[in-house]
């Protein structure tokens, strides 16, 4: 058994304890999503916002870019692929409408504490388009002074100008997609970037001032053994990103079109994977980085490790984030959003997001509304995600319930947990252990009544 400070994990216990389940970026979780929830439901939400006498939490502002030059064959994302870069400006447009339309129902209170532009690709946008889409957004929130505002890059679009430029904007994280540096597995996905292309993104953007840096690592994908990705790892530490994600392909062709380009033979056996996964582990943590949880790792002196180590971590759409909780406003095709006790999503194509627009009305699709019950285990089930403890006195406090009786059932469901020594339950709190960190998602399941109710199949595993 592998033993650091605050983290042990085996073979053994992940080979029981590894299930299939949610990564609850959110409760109830986007599957629950439904057409009841109108734009009309949605209006109502951002409305609250305008209550007098209410304190508003500052905003999250994400904002989906879905063009990309090629195809990934692993992506699972909402992309449209084109070479055509004149299809931005009639996205922009629409943006700015939406932008428009929202602003307006928010009230006067739009304080930003984070911006995050994903995608597709953000920097599929030229320049200039940037520039506009900053300007748009400045010109209807108030970006606080230590607002986080982060950009995937997809090293293969930027120059390095690219990253002054996007500093000159604001801009002071952002996540790279590297994946893997092998090139016969670059080859088998369909993305080719040198080492020497991302080391070039990665210095630039040091010297632009980028304050985080993360790389995006994926395991699991078509010609990847043990002796390639430990090659990866070794450039990868060698770049020394702040922070790494390192996730698990899941390899779903009958639902994402792209992955069919896949050739299925070529994958790692469920074995190899588990062997790739934990050597990735072991070396991350041997190169002194930190487990934070599930599949993201930071250096200790990053933001996300003081925040962990402070029990003010916390856990949204984008991942684990040190913000507290932030209204969350999506903007562009399939973003999601979250109001007060509001889930919402946007339609996902472009030709029903201007067909919305072009009848004045917000391109929402689905969401749902959380019940009391739903936002009680919320934060119990993000609490378990950012490792605990459940205090018991404070949730009863905030929701006037005894938790000991409200969760007697779940509590009797955790004793194979307590067991198994992956947590401590007294009268008082749950609190994960170090060998219990990277099994959260199974611990939390046990509190999600939605689960109960469907099959855990359409879910990721860990490994
Ligand atoms: S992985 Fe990123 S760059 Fe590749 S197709 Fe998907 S969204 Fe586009």
């Amino acid at each position: 058994m592998n033993t650091l400070p605050d983290i042990e994990f085996s073979e053994e216990l992940i080979r029981r304890y590894d299930t299939l389940g949610p990564r609850y970026t959110s409760y109830p979780t986007a599957d629950r999503f439904n057409p009841e929830f109108t734009e009309q439901t949605y209006m109502d939400y951002l409305a609250q916002r305008t209550a007098p006498g209410i304190k508003n939490p500052p905003l999250s502002i994400y904002v989906h870019l879905p063009f990309c030059e090629s195809l990934c064959y692993f992506c699972a994302c909402n992309k449209i692929i084109t070479q055509d870069h004149g299809r931005t400006t009639e996205y922009l447009r629409y943006l700015a409408k939406e932008m428009a339309l929202v602003a307006a129902r928010i009230g006067p209170d739009r304080r930003a504490a984070q911006l995050h532009f994903g995608g597709g690709t953000p920097t599929f946008l030229s320049p200039a388009e940037l520039r506009e889409l900053m300007a748009m957004l400045r010109s209807h929130f108030d970006f606080l002074p230590d607002a986080e505002l982060g950009i995937e890059i997809d090293p293969r679009t930027v120059s390095d100008d690219t990253m002054a430029m996007l500093a000159e904007l604001g801009f002071n994280r952002t996540s790279f997609g590297v994946q893997d540096f092998d090139p016969a597995v670059q080859q088998s996905v369909n993305r080719i970037q040198p080492f020497e292309m991302v080391e070039k993104a990665i210095t630039a953007s040091r010297k632009a001032g980028f304050e985080s840096i993360n790389a995006d690592l994926i395991y699991g994908l078509p010609k990847q053994s043990l002796e390639s990705f430990n090659r990866t790892l070794d450039r990868v530490i060698e770049l020394a990103p702040e922070r790494i994600a390192l996730y698990n392909y899941a390899h779903l062709p009958s639902r994402f079109k792209a992955q069919r380009l896949i050739v299925a033979s070529d994958l790692p056996s469920a074995e190899a994977r588990l062997q790739i996964f934990l050597m990735s582990v072991r070396r991350l943590l041997d190169a002194g980085y930190i487990y934070i949880g599930l599949d993201h790792f930071s250096k200790p002196d990053d933001e996300l490790n003081k925040a962990r180590l402070d029990k003010t971590l916390h856990r949204n759409f984008q991942g684990y984030t040190t913000r507290a909780d932030c209204d969350l406003i999506g903007f562009g095709v399939s973003a999601i959003g979250k109001v007060g006790h509001s889930y919402s999503q946007s339609v996902r194509t472009l030709k029903a997001y201007y067909e919305h627009l072009d009848a004045d009305q917000l391109p929402i699709e689905k969401g749902f509304v959380l019940t009391d019950d739903d936002v009680l285990r919320r934060q119990v089930i993000m609490t378990l995600m950012c490792s605990g403890p459940v205090d018991f006195a404070a949730i009863n406090k905030a929701y006037g319930i005894d938790f000991n009786t409200y969760f007697a059932h779940e509590l009797t469901q955790l004793q194979h947990f307590v067991e198994a020594e992956l947590i401590k339950v007294d009268a008082h709190s749950i609190q994960v252990t170090p060998k219990g960190r990277m099994f959260v998602r199974a611990v939390g399941m046990v509190f999600d009544k939605y689960l109960a109710q469907q099959t855990t199949a359409k879910y990721s595993k860990l490994i």
